[in-house]
């Protein structure tokens, strides 16, 4: 994962899908971009570019959805998620609607784009954000809390647990150390998931219009109602690290540091990332040469 150079995708490479709120089509371009420009959302039928910063986002209710004169980008975060785990610093995300496409509700399909797309390394050289001090967010029971790594990592780690009352989902702690390979293997693919008593009440507040079956594990008191299976028995767990680290890249470069979390959400993350900036919660430190 750490690397000295910036990095960039090395082609275009596009994809079509629906908006899960929206249920709107929207076709969605990666493009390359040069160094310290960090990721760029373009709403192509606006022309309007939002870049990925927290001063851009304008509500986290049920997503990460960022916002500039009007014009906005919803559902960003598992697609951030598979940029910073592919640790992609710089990429114009191009969009004819104004949410990303949902395609299985995990970033399968978006690591599967990065690696049509191909990494390839810039000349400018790449600043990891370091945490300096703990910063813990709470909201009722649940909170996000990010603290300093231990003094030879290099690398962000995590630990999430979430108790949603349904024994089989169960309380287990997931302990996770983010690379590329790790997430690949663990986190990609946990799907979004919801249960089916808030279903209706979502889609009377005219959320989620674009879910079904095929992009969300809907769980009711018997277990999965969905006729696919879990992937994993601790998916929706491994699915709120996915989205975690979604939220936490819009700190804009590879974080050094430790992530705690129980039943921690959107709202919860951007606090936190906030926070990081305004506390000035961090150093800005470049690797060794090797
Ligand atoms: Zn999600």
């Amino acid at each position: 994962l750490n690397t000295f150079f910036q990095k960039t995708i090395s082609k275009e490479v596009s994809v079509l899908g629906i908006g899960i709120h929206t249920a709107h089509p929207v076709n969605m371009k990666i493009l390359p971009a040069k160094a310290n420009q960090g990721i760029v959302f373009y709403r192509k039928d606006k022309q309007i570019s939002i870049p990925f910063h927290y001063k851009n986002v304008i509500s986290t209710n049920l997503s990460t959805n960022i916002g500039l004169n009007n014009v906005s980008v919803s559902t960003t975060e598992h697609l951030m998620s598979a940029l910073f785990a592919y640790g992609i610093d710089n990429a114009i995300i191009e969009l004819d609607g104004d949410e990303v496409p949902i395609l299985d509700g995990s970033a399968t399909g978006f690591c599967m784009l990065l690696n049509e797309a191909k990494s390839v390394e810039l000349a400018e050289q790449r600043k990891y954000l370091k945490i300096t001090k703990t910063i813990k967010k709470t909201h009722n029971s649940s909170y996000v809390e990010i603290s300093p790594n231990d003094p030879n990592k290099e690398t962000l780690d995590m630990e999430y647990s979430i108790d949603f009352n349904i024994p089989f989902i169960g309380t287990d702690p997931y302990i996770f150390s983010l690379s590329k390979e790790s997430f690949i293997k663990e986190i990609s693919s946990a799907r979004t998931f919801g249960l089916m008593k808030d279903i209706k009440k979502m889609k009377d507040m005219n959320l989620i219009k674009g879910g079904d079956f095929n992009n969300a594990i809907v769980f009711d008191d018997n277990g999965v109602v969905n006729s696919e299976k879990l992937r994993f028995k601790d998916e929706p767990l491994r699915h709120k690290i996915l989205d975690a680290i979604g939220d936490l890249s819009i700190l804009g470069m590879p974080i050094i540091g430790k992530y705690k979390s129980f039943a921690g959400s959107h709202y919860l993350n951007h606090e936190l990332t906030k926070a990081i900036y305004e506390d000035n919660a961090f150093e800005l430190v470049e690797l060794e040469s090797f």
